[in-house]
């Protein structure tokens, strides 16, 4: 391990039902969401049951990874220690119609565009967690 990941102070995601499969697939470096298995349907937060059809069955499918910049805010203030000031936290909307908040690396708040393509870029901020972050591209 990395001198970088034993330095990681940030909060981490809770790692519980679907969220843990989630995070299992981002430690794998696959980005993968809920797709209802009658309708097609994809959907984030996983939840057990499609709001389109209520089918209860569904699969893991694996997201392309692209997507583009849908909102964001920028935090001015910090309300948690270990967070550098500003920084901006986004929802990322992707090819498949989920949308997720997450964080864009290598982009400072002030370029932040309204559609900006993104694709997938997972970070390894510690030896049981990767989180799904997004590049400009
Ligand atoms: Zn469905």
């Amino acid at each position: 391990m990395s001198q970088d990941l034993l330095d990681y102070r940030k909060p981490l995601p809770a790692r519980k039902g679907y969220a843990r499969e989630f995070y299992e697939f981002c430690r794998k470096h696959e980005l993968r969401f809920q797709r209802c298995a009658d309708c097609g349907t994809w959907r984030h937060i996983p939840r057990d049951l499609c709001a389109k059809c209520a089918s209860t069955r569904w699969e893991w499918g694996k997201s392309s990874g692209r997507g583009k910049v849908f909102s964001w805010t920028t935090v001015m203030q910090p309300m948690l220690p270990n967070f550098e000031t500003p920084y901006s936290p986004v929802v990322v909307e992707l090819e498949e119609g989920v949308r997720m908040v997450t964080w864009l690396v290598g982009v400072k708040p002030e370029e932040l565009r309204l559609d900006m393509p993104v694709e997938v870029a997972f970070e390894d901020v510690t030896a049981e967690v990767t989180l799904p972050k997004f590049r400009k591209t």
